[in-house]
C-alpha cells in the first residue's frame, strides 16, 4: 500500500491522525526536525529519537551538492548514511536554490543554479528532483515548485503558481510508486484566495498523497499566514495529510494545528539553539543574557530533557560564554525535546475533544518566564 494519512479526530478544525510509511507510522499532529545536510545539527541520531521525534527532513539541494544523491545511494541511502530509521521527508530543492544558490536561471523547463559551496553549475528539473529523492530514499517526496516569493503581485503569483503547477504533473510522472512512499503536490498562490483555490484544484485533479502548503513564512507575518490558512485548509481534501513547510515558533504550530495542518518542519528548535535561545513551557529565553548567569532552576521545569534534567540556565550561560560546543547542543536538544512534548500535548487534547482549552493553558503559560 502507497504511503497514507488516516484520520483518528477532528476538534474544531485541528486534526489528529497517523501518518503510515515504509519506515514506520508517525502520530499526527507532528513536527519534523530538519536534518539539512544528513544530519539533524548539533544532535545525534540517537539524541533526535530520545526527543520522541519520529520523522525528519532532509534538504535535496544541500545533499545533491555534498555528498551527491548517488554517493548516498551507493552507501545505502538516506535512512542508513545518517543512521535514521524512522521515515524521511525531503523537501524538492526548490526552495533552497532560490534562497541560497548563487547565479540562477529559471525557465519553463527548470532551474540552472551555482552551487554556494564551490560555484560549479548544476540543473533542477521536475524530473530529476524526483529522481534525486528516490535515489536519497526519501518516504515522503515533495513535488518541484517555485516558493512565490513575497511580495507578490497577483500576476506574479499567478504566473509562479501556474509554472509549479505544471511541474506537479511531471513530478508525478515521474515518480516511481513504492509501497509506504508517496508523493506531495504543494499549493501555492500567496496570499490570494482565487490563486490558492486554483491551485488546490489542479493538485487534487492530478492527484497526490498529501498537501503542502507552501509559499508561507516567506516574510507575510502570522496574521497574513493565518488568514491564508484560514481559507487554505477548509479547500483541502479531508482524506490527506496537510504539511505546512516551514513553520515555526511554537505559538505559529498551535494556530497552524487549530486550522487544521498536520505536520511541520523548521529549523527555528536547532537554530535558535545554536543562537542561545531556548523555547520553554514558560516561553522564550535568551541564555546569552547575563540575568542567567546564577540562575541555578533548569531551562524549563516542566522539562524532562537531559539539558533540564541535568544542567541549570547558570552552566548553559557559561558554556555560551566560553563558545562551548555543548552549550548549543543542549539547547537544540532542549528545542526539539519542547517541539515534541507540545506536539503530543495537542494531540492528545485533539483526541480528547479538549483542543482549545489547552491551547488556552499553553497561551498563558508562554506569558510566564519569556522575555520576548
Ligand atoms: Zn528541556
Amino acid at each position: 500500500m502507497t504511503l497514507h494519512w488516516t484520520h483518528a479526530a477532528t476538534d474544531g478544525r485541528a486534526r489528529a491522525g497517523v501518518l503510515h510509511t515504509a519506515h514506520g507510522e508517525v502520530p499526527t499532529p507532528v513536527f519534523m526536525p530538519v536534518g539539512t545536510a544528513g544530519t539533524v545539527k548539533a544532535m545525534t541520531a540517537d539524541a533526535v529519537r530520545s526527543t520522541g521525534a519520529r520523522m525528519v527532513l532532509g534538504n535535496t539541494y544541500h545533499l545533491m551538492l555534498r555528498p551527491t544523491a548517488e554517493r548516498v545511494a551507493r552507501l545505502g541511502g538516506l535512512h542508513r548514511f545518517m543512521d535514521w530509521h524512522g521515515p524521511i521527508l525531503t523537501d524538492s530543492g526548490g526552495f533552497q536554490v532560490m534562497s541560497l544558490a548563487g547565479l540562477r536561471k529559471m525557465d519553463e523547463d527548470g532551474v540552472t543554479f551555482q552551487s554556494h559551496v564551490d560555484g560549479s553549475k548544476h540543473r533542477l528539473t521536475p524530473e530529476r528532483s524526483i529522481e534525486i529523492q528516490h535515489l536519497l530514499g526519501a518516504d515522503v517526496t515533495m513535488s518541484f515548485d517555485e516558493c512565490t516569493p513575497f511580495p507578490a503581485t497577483h500576476e506574479q503569483a499567478a504566473s509562479s503558481m501556474r509554472l509549479s503547477m505544471r511541474w506537479a504533473a511531471r513530478g508525478r510522472k515521474a515518480f516511481v510508486e513504492r509501497p509506504g512512499h508517496g508523493l506531495f503536490g504543494i499549493v501555492q498562490g500567496s496570499t490570494f484566495e482565487d490563486l490558492r483555490a486554483e491551485s488546490v484544484a489542479a493538485l487534487t485533479g492530478i492527484g497526490f498523497e498529501g498537501y503542502a502548503i507552501g509559499g508561507l513564512a516567506v516574510g507575510e507575518g502570522q496574521e497574513a499566514m493565518f488568514a491564508t490558512l484560514d481559507f487554505t485548509t477548509p479547500m483541502l481534501p479531508t482524506t490527506h495529510a496537510r504539511y505546512l513547510m516551514g513553520v515555526g515558533k511554537p505559538a505559529d504550530l498551535l494556530g497552524a494545528v487549530r486550522r487544521g495542518v498536520d505536520m511541520f518542519d523548521c529549523v527555528i528548535p536547532t537554530r535558535s539553539g545554536r543562537m542561545g535561545r531556548a523555547y520553554t513551557s514558560r516561553g522564550q529565553l535568551n541564555l546569552r543574557n547575563a540575568r542567567y548567569a546564577e540562575d541555578d532552576r533548569p531551562l524549563d521545569p516542566d522539562c524532562s530533557c537531559p539539558a533540564c534534567r541535568n544542567h541549570s540556565r547558570a552552566y548553559i550561560h557559561h558554556l555560551l560564554k566560553c563558545e562551548e560546543m555543548l552549550g548549543p547542543m543542549l539547547l537544540s536538544w532542549h528545542n526539539i525535546h519542547y517541539y515534541q512534548a507540545l506536539m503530543a500535548r495537542m494531540r492528545e487534547a485533539i483526541l480528547a475533544g479538549r483542543f482549545e482549552a489547552e491551547a488556552a493553558l499553553i497561551e498563558h503559560d508562554w506569558t510566564k518566564d519569556g522575555e520576548e
